[in-house]
Parts: structure tokens; C-alpha cells; sequence
């Protein structure tokens, strides 16, 4: 570990999406020396999609240029951001030590948004085309789609909830699995079954995503008989689970079965000066403005964790945080 100043921060930030970029417009606003470490492009899933309509007050923008935006605007006041790829996070007296691939630093509070990827069918066409027709999120996209035939991939409450959202929009809708009954919740199912725009189509894999700069088609086949065939669709919306990125902390702190970091509603966890942001939390809402509004609440906090444990005063404004919040001790670990 080095210890040069160069190294030592007051907050550092893992993840530069949504949660991690709101997180350090915060802490940096609040003049703390501030580095947010970053594995790819800044921006996380949201640099993925072409137009974000529901974040309030822009009617619409790029998610590229929405997260470039709100990386200046932290940059303006002093962030610094590192290409790094986080490893471990391990306790070493009151400070934190964040050991990425290319390097390691230490700081007196870590704010985790590492966001969770989505889990990926895997086949041709699907990479290229995310963004102009292969969806992740009904409700960031469905919109798009008004009057459309689309397809949903997947089982569980996931496809069956977003696949409702869709056919406020789509005409016809094909829920394709890979089974011949479905995951779902019973009430979901039901809804699902009742609803005239959902074609239920068995037993079926996507082999490949079609079209050049949109998406117009799938091919699929079906994995009892072997039958190949092509459906026309304008979109293909895929849930089939959320993999978050916190293989790292497993067993440090608690999480839900999925992997969600479970934290109070300060976004703390149950590791003084460790806190998760964002989709990578449990119960997360999974949108850009609630990632937003996480990364806010933990860069806050961290300022006042900060003052209270190593002196001074906060940065930001006149908040007192509650002393004793609802839940902190359901957070520890048994
Ligand atoms: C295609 C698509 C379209 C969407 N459209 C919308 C929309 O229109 N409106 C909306 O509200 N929501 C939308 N969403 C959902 C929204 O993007 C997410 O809820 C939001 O991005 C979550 O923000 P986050 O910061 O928590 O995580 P993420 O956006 O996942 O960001 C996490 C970041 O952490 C980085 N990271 C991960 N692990 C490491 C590591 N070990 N070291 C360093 N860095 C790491 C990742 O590279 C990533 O940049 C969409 C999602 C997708 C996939």
C-alpha cells in the first residue's frame, strides 16, 4: 500500500453511473478530496441507452450525454477519476483500503455504486444492437415502441411486470421462454394470461438478434421439436435476471440472495464508512433518478461520518443526520 498524500482520499467512489456521478458531484461540492474509480466508460448502464425521458426536469437527453453532464459538473469541483478496476476493500484501522488491478488507495469513507449488469442472452447481434431495440428496462424504453410488435425474453415476475408495461405501448407482444410454464408470481401470471397483447410463445431460445441499425427480427427455435423460426419484432426487451457487482464483499456485509447490498436509509451498510448506492443496493427502484438520489443521500452522510469520526466540520449545508436511524442494527451480520 502506498502511503503517499497522492493516494489518500477522503471519499472514494467505486462506480461511475447514475449512483457514483450524483455521489460526487455531492462529496466534491462538499470539498472533500474526493476520486472516483471507474472499470469502463463513466456513464454505467445508462451510457447504454440512447434517449432517458423520466429524468425529471430534462424532457429528454442521451444517457451518454446526461452522464458526461454530471461528470463535468463534479469535475468542476475538483474530482478526481481513475481507470481502475476494484478487487478488494478491506478495513485497516479507521480508513479503508480499496485495492483495484491498477492500483491502491486508501480513504476515510467508501461509497460503493458498482451498479449490477444485466445478464445478457448472449447471442449475435445483441451487443450492437443494445440501444436500438435490445432493452433491458421496459420503462426506460417501452415508449418507443407505441403501436409496435416486440418481444420479452424470460420467466419471472421481471419479464412478466415489464412485459405488462409493454403492452401499454406495443400492439402485440411475444414473451418468449425457454420453458413451458413460467417462474412468475401467481397474480402476475394472471394478469400476464388475461392480457389480449401477450403471446405466450413455449419452449424457445433466441439464436440471434436481426437488423441493421434497429433491430426487425429474432430467430428462434424451439428446444423440445428443434423448430427453427423467424418473428418480426421492432424491440426485444430481456429479463432474465440482474448479476449486481459485489462478489468482492461477499460476506462482509449483508445482502440479499441476489447479491444486493442491504444498507439503512442513509445508504450506509453495517461497516462504519462503507456505503452502497444504486442498483447494487437492495430494493433499489433500478433508475437513473433514484440511482441519483442514493448517491446524493451516501455522499452526504460519508460528509458527516467523516466530521464525526476524524474532526471538522461538514461540508455540507445544516443537515443533522438522525443518531439513530431505523434498522442500522438489522444490518449487522448474524
Ligand atoms: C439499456 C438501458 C436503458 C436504460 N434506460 C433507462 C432510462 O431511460 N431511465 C432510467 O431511469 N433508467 C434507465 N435504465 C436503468 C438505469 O440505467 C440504472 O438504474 C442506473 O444506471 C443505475 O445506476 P448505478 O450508478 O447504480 O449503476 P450503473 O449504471 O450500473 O453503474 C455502475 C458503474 O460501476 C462500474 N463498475 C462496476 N464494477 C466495478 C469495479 N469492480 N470497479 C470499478 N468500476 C466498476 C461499472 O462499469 C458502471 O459504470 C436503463 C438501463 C439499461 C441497461
Amino acid at each position: 500500500m502506498t502511503e503517499d498524500r497522492s493516494s489518500n482520499y477522503d471519499i472514494i467512489i467505486v462506480g461511475g453511473g447514475p449512483a457514483g456521478l450524483s455521489a460526487a458531484v455531492y462529496a466534491a461540492r462538499s470539498r472533500r478530496r474526493t476520486l472516483l474509480i471507474e472499470r469502463g466508460v463513466t456513464g454505467g448502464q445508462i451510457a447504454l441507452t440512447n434517449e432517458v425521458e423520466n429524468y425529471p426536469g430534462i424532457e429528454s437527453i442521451n444517457g451518454f450525454e446526461l452522464a458526461q453532464t454530471m461528470q463535468r459538473q463534479a469535475e468542476k469541483y475538483g474530482l478526481e477519476i481513475a481507470a481502475a478496476d476494484l478487487q478488494r476493500i478491506e478495513q485497516i484501522d479507521d480508513r479503508h483500503a480499496v485495492r483495484t488491478g491498477q492500483g491502491d488507495y486508501t480513504a476515510k469513507a467508501v461509497i460503493l455504486t458498482a451498479g449490477a449488469d444485466y445478464n445478457r442472452l448472449g447471442v449475435p447481434g445483441e451487443e450492437r444492437l443494445t440501444g436500438h431495440g435490445v432493452s433491458y428496462c421496459a420503462t426506460c424504453d417501452a415508449a418507443f415502441f407505441k403501436d409496435q410488435t416486440v418481444g420479452v425474453v424470460g420467466g419471472g415476475d421481471a419479464a412478466m411486470d415489464e412485459g405488462l408495461f409493454v403492452t401499454r405501448y406495443a400492439s402485440k407482444v411475444y414473451m418468449i421462454h425457454r420453458r413451458d410454464s413460467l417462474r412468475a408470481s401467481a397474480v402476475l401470471q394472471e394478469r400476464a394470461f388475461a392480457n389480449p397483447k401477450m403471446h405466450f410463445v413455449w419452449n424457445t431460445v433466441i439464436d440471434d438478434i436481426v437488423g441493421d441499425a434497429a433491430v426487425t427480427g429474432l430467430h428462434s427455435r424451439n428446444v423440445v421439436t428443434g423448430e427453427v423460426a423467424t418473428l418480426d419484432v421492432a424491440a426485444v426487451f430481456v429479463f432474465i435476471g440482474l448479476t449486481p457487482n459485489t462478489g468482492y464483499l461477499r460476506g462482509k456485509v449483508k445482502m440479499d440472495e441476489g447479491g444486493h447490498i442491504f444498507v439503512n436509509e442513509w445508504m450506509e451498510t453495517e461497516i462504519p464508512g462503507l456505503f452502497a448506492a444504486g442498483d447494487v443496493r437492495a430494493n433499489s427502484a433500478r433508475q437513473v433518478v433514484t440511482a441519483a438520489g442514493d448517491g446524493a443521500t451516501a455522499a452526504i452522510r460519508a460528509d458527516h461520518y467523516i466530521s464525526e469520526r476524524f474532526g471538522g466540520t461538514p461540508g455540507i449545508g445544516e443537515w443533522e443526520p438522525n443518531p439513530d436511524p431505523i434498522g442500522k442494527d438489522s444490518l449487522k451480520l448474524n
